[in-house]
């Protein structure tokens, strides 16, 4: 009751009818850790998120996108305004070799219908459990492979609540890291014209690869630490005899030393615990400082 009335002043009532009251955000995490926001948006419509954005801009506060949640660790999230992609219109239209797709696509989805119209490329990301949106914000990457290689623009609601078209050669992609500023709702990307048989098994290939080298038996948000130059993070870490290592119900995966597994209730206190012994265990035996590749929202 009393958190309603703190919202009323800041949002008007039109957005609050997408509001989603007394939700946690433990669900919206791929680890399974969140606790209450104190705001909570599930837009159904982009002119609801043109609204919030605008709404938040006008309160003096910062927002969150949040997509498939795996890669995002939340701690206390104070007054950010959080919002969802799940309940926007999803679209999809091809064009050629060309695909506009709202961002809010589950990214195996997404992978799979292309197949349909012979469409590959992005391959490499099957098996994450990521929306559009999320992956091209980090532009995710795997085997050698990044997502920026296929996009051509994006369509973004800008901090301000407004809406615009940004080209490929408008923005910076690095490792991890793009310069979008805003929510994503839509992406072009150009792909490749390949045979289905040829997607098909590219992408069993992939699911493969990953069941071997990764833990998917417990949730997790995938690779904590970036890998630095020259060095894998998770090899760092096995080096420095941590795999296996406990906090409270927060594991370092004996399968790969670079994830960290919820293996019950674990907390966000868990978890940062981990991640603070294992950077001062390879800076102190190896003289490296991991950055984090994670989200940790605190
Ligand atoms: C089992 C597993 C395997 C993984 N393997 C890989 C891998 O091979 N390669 C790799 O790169 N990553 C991998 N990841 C990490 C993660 O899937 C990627 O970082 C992915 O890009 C995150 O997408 P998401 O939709 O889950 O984003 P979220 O976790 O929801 O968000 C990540 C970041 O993107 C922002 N964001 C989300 N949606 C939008 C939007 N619509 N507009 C603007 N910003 C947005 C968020 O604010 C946040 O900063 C893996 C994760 C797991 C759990």
């Amino acid at each position: 009751m009393k958190n309603t009335k703190k919202k009323e002043k800041v949002f008007d009532n039109k957005v609050l009818t997408s509001f989603l009251s007394d939700s946690s955000l433990r669900e919206c995490s791929n680890i399974r850790i969140g606790g209450k926001a104190s705001y909570l948006f599930t837009p159904q419509s982009v002119s609801d998120l043109v609204l919030i954005l605008a709404n938040t801009k006008k309160a003096g506060l910062d927002f969150l996108p949040v997509g498939g949640g795996s890669n995002i660790l939340f701690g206390n999230v104070g007054d950010r305004v959080v919002i969802l992609d799940r309940d926007l219109p999803k679209i999809c239209e091809v064009n050629d070799n060309q695909v506009v797709v709202s961002s809010n696509y589950d990214i195996n989805r997404f992978l799979n219908e292309m197949m349909e119209f012979e469409l590959g490329g992005l391959e490499f990301l099957a098996g994450i459990p990521a929306h559009l949106g999320g992956t091209v914000n980090m532009n995710a990457g795997a085997f050698g492979k990044k997502i920026s290689d296929y996009l051509d623009w994006v369509e973004i609601i800008n901090p301000e609540g407004k809406e615009e078209i940004i080209q490929r050669k408008a923005l910076k992609f690095d490792y991890r890291h793009s310069s979008i500023d805003g929510f994503i709702t839509k992406i072009a990307f150009n792909l490749e014209e390949k045979t289905r048989e040829k997607i098909s098994s590219d992408m069993q290939s992939i699911l493969t690869e990953r069941r071997k080298r990764h833990p998917y038996d417990f949730p997790s948000l995938g690779s904590t630490f970036k890998n630095p130059p020259g060095y894998f993070a998770g090899k760092l870490v096995e080096e420095c005899g941590l795999k296996g290592s406990r906090i409270g119900e927060a594991e370092i995966s004996e399968k790969h030393g670079n994830f960290i597994l919820n293996k019950g209730n674990a907390t966000f206190k868990d978890v940062m615990g981990l991640i603070e012994l294992v950077r001062k265990e390879v800076l102190k035996r190896k003289g490296i400082q991991l950055e984090l590749e994670i989200k940790v929202i605190n």
